[in-house]
């Protein structure tokens, strides 16, 4: 089974966009209800029956069943009798509404953080249509229940083969930009590509955006750094303004609309290293390092302007769908140990940018050193599935047939598309 995200620009009319937003506004109610509920019975637990608490009460009666999802579900036709801004909302966006929370609340449970919060206003911006029967795609339009067709630009096609499953909206820039994000499914299995050929090993840093083992580097992009200046002077002028006046939210439209934009340019950005590092090797290992963490301590916020996290994850889809091995490797100690002869280096400052290894002589940069480092690891723990590869003889990608593979086949022979 294959599922992909596909994104695209829709234009609703005026009516249209009023109803979306009325939507949002109510999915956001009912998202905040049912987390208040849940918050309400959690309470109540906290104070035994049969004593008085200074702190709490025992508010909730003693058999009131937990409200799960299946409860919450239940209870949310008696809500629509009572409540007719719930009833106007299609009824599978609504139970999806209810889902949301309760798959935060699990993650929750799972993690042990990130409790669900409650949302704001302007706070919900997207809403899902879980299933459809028939293709919603006519042309130039997308049939959307209880919405009706709106229009949309399909700057790329769906691939043959595949059946839309769901379609989510979402509200961009204060609800002045709408997309759809429509998931897509193929019943075709595709094996994730072999590990073979030619390694790279990607160091990811500040100075450079990212340095591979072959010393090639990434300078960050300065369209940023231009329009990084940019948004701070249009958030000065907000703060200018009266709030919640007219002229207050014109001026903060402007800066949600340029957020839009450094978000969009930075993932094109994203996507077009990706392919160049595509095109230099068959095998991509890049550090484990876990960038939301690195981000709240020593390398602070310029780690989260990065967006990091969101390249290794453009990085990975790129490389399976130019039939390129990924993999992420280890990054213990990478900025530490000599590429040329495994000596422990010891740890250098963040200010010193060359490797000079005592052992052996080795210069060169530390970001390259790194890389290289990273590419050994990489090529150690392939090792065993190629040998696995040449002796099983595991399927390959040119044994597949269908239109799911032709398309993937445009994919891969295809250089710098997104
Ligand atoms: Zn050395």
């Amino acid at each position: 089974m294959l599922t992909m995200n596909m994104t695209y620009r829709i234009y609703p009319s005026a009516d249209q966009e009023a109803i979306m937003l009325d939507w949002l506004e109510t999915c956001r109610r009912l998202y905040n209800r049912c987390l208040r509920d849940l918050k309400t019975w959690l309470n109540g637990q906290k104070c035994p029956i049969d004593r008085c608490s200074l702190k709490q009460e025992y508010i909730v009666p003693a058999d009131l069943p937990f409200p799960s999802y299946l409860e919450q579900k239940r209870r949310l036709t008696q809500w629509k009798k009572e409540n007719l801004w719930f009833k106007a909302v299609h009824s599978q966006v609504t139970q999806d509404v209810v889902k949301r929370m309760h798959n935060t609340w699990e993650a929750f449970k799972k993690r042990g953080f990130g409790f669900p919060r409650f949302k704001k206003y302007g706070q919900f911006r997207s809403f899902l249509f879980p299933q459809f029967k028939d293709n919603p795609l006519t042309g130039y339009q997308i049939k959307l229940p209880k919405i009706g067709s709106v229009l949309i630009e399909l700057h790329r096609p769906i691939p043959e083969g595949f059946v839309i499953k769901q379609v989510r909206v979402l509200s961009r820039a204060r609800g002045t930009k709408w997309y759809v994000v429509i998931t897509v499914q193929s019943n075709v299995e595709i094996p994730n590509p072999l590990p073979k050929g030619r390694g790279l090993g990607v160091d990811i840093g500040l100075e450079n955006f990212l340095t591979t083992s072959d010393n090639f580097a990434v300078k960050p992009s300065k369209f940023f750094r231009d329009l990084q200046s940019k948004l701070k002077s249009l958030q000065r002028k907000v703060s200018r303004k009266k709030k919640r006046s007219k002229n207050w939210e014109k001026a903060q439209i402007k800066v949600a609309k340029l957020h839009h934009k450094i978000a969009n340019s930075r993932k094109n950005f994203h996507f077009q290293v990706a392919h160049q590092l595509c095109d230099q090797g068959d095998m991509i290992f890049v550090e484990d390092i876990d960038f939301r963490v690195s981000a709240k301590g020593f390398l602070g916020k310029s780690m989260l302007d990065g967006g990091f996290g969101q390249f290794r994850t453009i990085l990975k889809w790129v490389c399976w769908k130019r039939d390129k091995f990924f993999a992420q490797v280890d990054h213990k100690y990478s900025s530490q140990i000599c590429p040329n002869c495994g000596t422990h280096t010891g740890k250098k400052p963040l200010s010193q940018r060359q490797h000079i290894c005592p052992e052996c002589n080795y210069q060169t940069t530390r970001d390259h050193a790194a890389a290289e480092v990273l590419l050994q690891r990489g090529l150690g723990s392939v090792q065993e599935v190629r040998m696995d590869v040449a002796e099983r003889k595991l399927p390959s990608n040119g044994d597949l047939s269908g239109s799911v593979c032709d398309w993937l086949d445009k994919c891969r022979s295809r250089n710098t598309q997104e």
